[in-house]
């Protein structure tokens, strides 16, 4: 049933028209990102097939990332956390049930990362949530705070609401899956299970989206 979801995530991106994919990131550093991913690459709350194009691309920016920040740390180009976060617009009006949720979602991540802020306003985002039925909860874009999130009503009935929707948004940070990874981490998402409800990403995740950031 691929094709139910890419002609949901194609639905859901011609809403969300130009914005998903066009808008630069709000920092000057801007990670090097792939071209576009196409209407079927998404990365979801379990391993799927459709995963891992764009599980490459973002494992690929967050090697750049930490390799780049390697280097500024040797050579003292540069001091990690030393410029403003960058803020992220978000808007989850056409998500009403998880409302809440993502707020919390966007709090969690604000208090342990330092290099990126997530802020609601809705009708003028980068970032947009959705919900309904498919084949799973997932993200689609560039993980640069662009593209959209959909949360599946059925999967956030079995699994963790708030954990789903925290961790499709840390791919919207840029983090990718790692569904063999432990409950203690938000990135390996349904991978540990249902009885999994942690929502917070652990110090590793959160310095590497620093880094991403930075
Ligand atoms: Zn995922």
């Amino acid at each position: 049933m691929a094709t139910l979801r890419r002609t949901v995530a194609t639905a859901a991106v011609a809403l969300t028209g130009a914005v998903a994919f066009s808008s630069a990131p709000a920092v000057s550093s801007a990670a090097p990102v792939g071209s576009a991913p196409s209407a079927a690459s998404t990365s979801s709350y379990l391993p799927g097939s459709l995963d891992k194009a764009q599980n490459a691309r973002l494992q690929a920016a967050l090697d750049q990332a930490i390799a780049r920040a390697e280097k500024n740390a040797a050579s003292g180009a540069k001091k990690p956390g030393t410029q403003a976060a960058a803020v992220i617009y978000y808007d989850d009006s056409n998500a009403p049930t998880y409302d809440s949720l993502i707020d919390q979602s966007a709090a969690i991540w604000n208090a342990r990362v330092t290099s990126v802020k997530l802020v609601e306003r809705d009708g003028s985002a980068t970032l947009k949530y959705y919900e309904g039925t498919d084949q799973g909860s997932y993200y689609q874009g560039r993980g640069r705070g662009d593209g959209l999130i959909f949360i599946d009503h059925a999967q956030a009935n079995q699994y963790a609401p708030l954990r789903i929707v925290a961790h499709e948004t840390g791919h919207a940070l840029g983090l990718p899956d790692r569904y063999t990874q432990p409950c203690s981490k938000l990135m390996s998402g349904g991978g540990p299970g249902t009885s999994c409800t942690n929502p917070y990403p652990d110090s590793v995740e959160a310095s590497e989206v620093n880094t991403l950031w930075n």
